[in-house]
């Protein structure tokens, strides 16, 4: 474990079982002081589960968490320098704003002058000041939101973990809340570890995400890393569109039913499958002749998407994505350029 003092986080080997059915299969996590991390993944796999068992609001079955290097397996939630906010964010709905702000410091027998201050900062910070007298019924989605934050970040916690918590915006608002998150954590430095099952909302959140399935952590990076470089079709699947290519190698080349195409990074397997972006293949009128990962294809259907178009092509069908300001459309001949280095070979387990 080098560099356990940098680490916000550390679950080594967690496994949780519910009624003999695993929710989570021996996970290991590492998350650096002031981090924005990610879990990612569909519904039902496992990153709640591993969410409440960080806050000590569950016990593994086996495995060990450390907190800021401190093992806090046992430790009830109360004692762990973690909160929560919730998808619900579980505002107290009898308590005006300031009394559920303040609800945390009272139970911790903070003197008044100091919950004040406090409280009073934490309202600021998000931008809440003028409401302290309503009710939660009487804030906007975003509002409550807002409400639910600042209670957390009043008891300044090591970490702060989210358990989807822009579900209940509509899009617009959501958007500016991830901006509004994202500022705030850059400017606090606190460890923000977020659940969520939208990939937008990872890649634009987080320093580095960890996508799960069927309770395991499948692949860990930064957004761009993993984006770019999948290391199997769940992953390039989830994250994106992807084009999957069943492939066999040939010499320094690879098979496939597209045709020969050639890799910057050669497969670790004989045969196995490709990855590519539909925005990595490069779209041209005419190849240029002799080259290598050219191919030619012919139009099947266009899909306008207001800031790109989908371009569905045969042989194949293989997905391009272009500029929306293109007028191909069915039947039209083009060429095709595959990037060697666009093109991923992907792990031979299928998962
Ligand atoms: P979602 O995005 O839908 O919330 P999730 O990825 O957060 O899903 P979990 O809530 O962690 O998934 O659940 C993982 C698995 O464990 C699921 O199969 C779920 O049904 C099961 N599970 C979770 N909590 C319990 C519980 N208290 N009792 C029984 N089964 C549970």
């Amino acid at each position: 474990m080098t560099g356990q003092i940098e680490l916000g986080l550390l679950v080594a080997q967690a496994r949780k079982s519910f009624g003999g059915q695993l929710a989570l299969r021996d996970v290991d996590l590492e998350v650096l002081t002031g981090e924005f991390f990610t879990l990612l993944g569909p519904s039902g796999c496992g990153k709640t589960t591993l969410l409440r068992i960080i806050a000590g609001l569950e016990l593994p079955d086996s495995g060990r968490i450390f907190l800021g290097g401190r093992e806090v397996t046992h430790l009830p939630a109360a004692k762990r320098q973690v909160n929560t906010v919730f998808q619900s964010y579980a505002l107290f709905p009898h308590l005006n704003i300031f009394e559920n702000v303040a609800f945390g410091l009272k139970a911790r027998s903070f003197e008044p002058d100091e919950i004040k201050r406090r409280v009073g900062d934490s309202l600021d910070m998000l931008e809440l000041t003028g409401l302290e007298k309503r009710l939660p019924h009487q804030l906007s989605g975003g509002q409550k939101q807002r409400v639910a934050l600042a209670r957390a970040l009043v008891n300044e916690p090591e970490i702060l973990l989210l358990d989807e918590p822009m579900s209940a915006l509509d899009a617009h608002l959501r958007t500016q809340v991830q901006e509004e998150l994202r500022r705030l954590q850059r400017r606090l430095g606190t460890t923000f570890i977020l659940v969520t099952h939208d990939q937008d909302e990872a890649m634009v959140l987080s320093d580095r995400l960890a996508v799960m399935k069927d309770g395991q952590v499948i692949q860990t990076g930064a957004p761009r890393s993993v984006y770019s470089k999948p290391t199997n079709q769940f992953v390039a699947e989830f994250l994106g569109a992807a084009n999957i290519l069943p492939a066999r190698r040939d010499g320094d080349q690879v098979v496939t039913d597209l045709g020969p195409l050639r890799l910057s990074e050669a497969p670790r397997w004989q045969e196995g499958r490709l990855a590519i972006r539909p925005e990595r293949i490069q779209l041209e009128d005419e190849s240029p002749g002799g080259a290598f990962n050219w191919i030619r294809a012919r139009v099947r259907e266009a899909v306008y998407r207001g800031e790109s178009l989908d371009l569905w092509l045969d042989p194949g069908p293989v997905r391009v994505r272009t500029d929306s300001r293109g007028h191909l459309g069915p039947g039209d001949q083009v060429s095709l350029f595959f990037p060697p280095d666009a093109l991923v070979a992907l792990d031979d387990q299928p998962m």
